[in-house]
């Protein structure tokens, strides 16, 4: 099986009805910004360099972004932020994510999420990250040895990922390594190989707005990952 067959099965998943529902209901009723717009409200599927070598982990799609685009960070603010960021560093081809066929090529990047469908609140259960585990893992595993470095947004991204991969058979020390911007933390793949967690503070308006996050420590946190990934 290869990425592609992946998601197109990911794109059918309908193992989570608090989800589902979620997912279907902002199709629904969108923002008003969005009205008339036909809604993806469904699984998203990673997006990026199939042959990757840093991996982006979010937490799970916003139910008027990639909820409604149908691509991961595309159509929000928080999106906005990262992907300008990517290309400041040389990992986008252009600036401005707007839509799924906006032109926008990553090189060397893809970016994944532990939890697939959009979340009441952006807070899935935790037995919806534990469902939607296995789809994380399989990706990493179809992306292969190749992936050095996995960048995990928010003090909630970094334990999702920490906990799914955990879950599904990697050896995470103990006690689980804690957050901060840019600590940079070996795991051991279950495949053989070392991965570095590299956690970055997540680019939402809240963040970024105050100022806790700025485009410099975003672009020094990618560049950091550029450099352990030998890009
Ligand atoms: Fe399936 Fe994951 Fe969506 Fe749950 S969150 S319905 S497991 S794709």
């Amino acid at each position: 099986r290869d990425l592609a067959e992946l998601g197109s099965l990911l794109v059918e998943c309908r193992a989570c009805p608090r989800l589902v529902e979620w997912r279907e209901a902002a199709a629904a009723n969108p923002r008003a910004a969005f009205r008339g717009q036909t809604y993806w409200a469904r699984p998203v599927p990673g997006f990026g360099d199939d042959a990757a070598r840093i991996a982006v982990v979010g937490l799970a799609p916003a139910a008027d972004g990639a909820n409604r685009t149908g691509r991961l960070f595309t159509g929000d603010r928080s999106g906005d932020f990262l992907f300008a960021a990517l290309h400041r560093v040389g990992l986008a081809n252009q600036p401005e994510a707007t839509s799924s066929d906006d032109g926008m090529v990553l090189t060397g990047v893809r970016l994944v999420a532990p939890v697939r469908c959009a979340p009441p609140a952006n807070k899935p259960t935790p037995e919806e990250r534990r469902r939607c585990g296995p789809w994380l893992a399989r990706e990493l595993e179809l992306l292969g040895p190749g992936v050095r470095v996995v960048v995990a947004l928010g003090a909630i991204g970094w334990a999702a990922a920490l906990r799914t991969l955990e879950e599904q058979g990697w050896p995470v020390p103990q006690p689980r390594p804690r957050f901060a911007h840019d600590a940079a933390v070996p795991l051991e793949r279950p495949d053989g190989g070392t991965v570095t967690l590299l956690g970055s503070f997540h680019p939402s308006p809240h963040n970024t707005f105050t100022g806790r996050l700025t485009p410099a420590m975003l672009d020094a946190v990618l560049d950091h990952a550029r450099r352990l990934a030998d890009l």
